[in-house]
């Protein structure tokens, strides 16, 4: 299986289904990015991420956002998100006897996470973990070199998290490694996800906006100026 990509706003973007996305990072390792619009606009004034984000093995498109992007550019994709990609892949990993690290959230949180996903993965074998808030990474960087996982979970926000997993991925090969934003939070229980419908419908982003009213300036403006952006990149092709 090759990847197929599609473009949008100069950056490459992966058409593979979710279970192909599984397997292709299953089989093919490195830095998976779960990219939204406000990581686009971030990386359009961020050289560095914007490298990082060209650089990874595998770019799926989180949330509704590049989704509508993608269809307004005439690509038919579907939306992967990031939470449901980290658990699929904690499932195949753990299913096929392979290694898990997990690094980021508050103290404690990882924790918690780490004992739920037990309770629905008995054999789930996690090598490392550590909390997100540490000043210097040089030493969490080494000690998840030394505990040489299979996969690696990384939930610090974006683009913190690409960028530690930047650092990370040329010194673990064969190693698959994603970013999570607050996945964490998720399964340890202290944020709860939007309700099904939400999901299915493509409103997580107002479900979260609605309980944590604070996230509404990383949505506005960015939001409907990313679909401005890609009308215009549609108008000129
Ligand atoms: N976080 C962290 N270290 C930091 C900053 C944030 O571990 O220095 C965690 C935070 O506790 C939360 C996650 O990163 O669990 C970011 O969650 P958010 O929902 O903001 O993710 P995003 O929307 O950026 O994907």
């Amino acid at each position: 299986m090759d990847r197929v990509l599609v473009k949008i706003q100069g950056f490459d973007v992966d058409s593979f289904t979710f279970e192909q996305a599984v397997d292709w990072a299953y089989t093919h390792h490195g830095q998976i990015v779960t990219i939204n619009p406000e990581m686009i606009s971030a990386a359009h004034s961020n050289p560095e991420f914007s490298k990082i984000i060209k650089n990874a093995e595998l770019v799926v498109a989180d949330g509704i956002g590049v989704e509508i992007g993608l269809k307004i550019l005439g690509h038919n994709i579907k939306r992967i998100a990031g939470i449901d990609l980290g658990k699929a892949l904690i499932e195949k990993y753990t299913n096929n006897g392979k290694s898990v690290a997990m690094i980021g959230a508050k103290p404690g949180v990882v924790d918690y996470a780490i004992s739920n996903l037990l309770k629905e993965y008995p054999t789930l074998n996690v090598v490392y973990s550590h909390d997100g808030y540490f000043n210097e990474d040089t030493e969490i960087l080494d000690s998840v070199v030394s505990a040489n996982p299979d996969l690696v979970l990384v939930a610090l926000g974006s683009p913190k998290q690409e960028f530690f997993i930047n650092d990370l991925k040329n010194k673990l090969p064969n190693t698959t490694l994603i970013g999570l934003g607050g996945s964490f939070d998720v399964w340890a229980g202290v944020v709860e996800r939007a309700p099904k419908i939400y999901q299915k419908l493509g409103l997580e982003w107002l479900y979260r906006t609605i309980k944590e009213p604070q996230r509404f300036k990383r949505i506005f403006p960015t939001l409907p100026l990313f679909v401005l952006k890609v009308l215009k990149e549609r108008l000129s092709k």
